[in-house]
């Protein structure tokens, strides 16, 4: 099944991810609603084909050792040390 991927900054002293683009990850079959390849691009009334999307997939391209903007909005007095 298709599914996006999410570039992003993982933050490893909140653990929290930070999507910054998404892409999709085409699964190239016939019968997914989402695929560049699917059968009937127009009008599909298939009820074998697929109307779901995966989860999306994180793709942490950068790590940050601070905080995510949340994280510090929610914590002021976390700032500094
Ligand atoms: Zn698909
Ligand atoms: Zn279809
Ligand atoms: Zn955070």
């Amino acid at each position: 099944m298709c599914h996006n991927i999410i570039d992003g900054r993982f933050h490893s002293t909140c653990g929290h991810f930070v999507g910054m683009s998404t892409r999709l990850q085409d699964c190239n079959r016939p019968d997914c609603l989402f695929s560049r390849r699917h059968e009937h691009p127009v009008g599909c009334k298939s009820h074998q084909c697929r109307r779901m999307m995966s989860l999306p997939v994180h793709n942490p391209i950068r790590l940050s050792d601070s905080l995510c903007g949340d994280c510090i909005i929610r914590n002021p007095l976390s700032r500094g040390c």
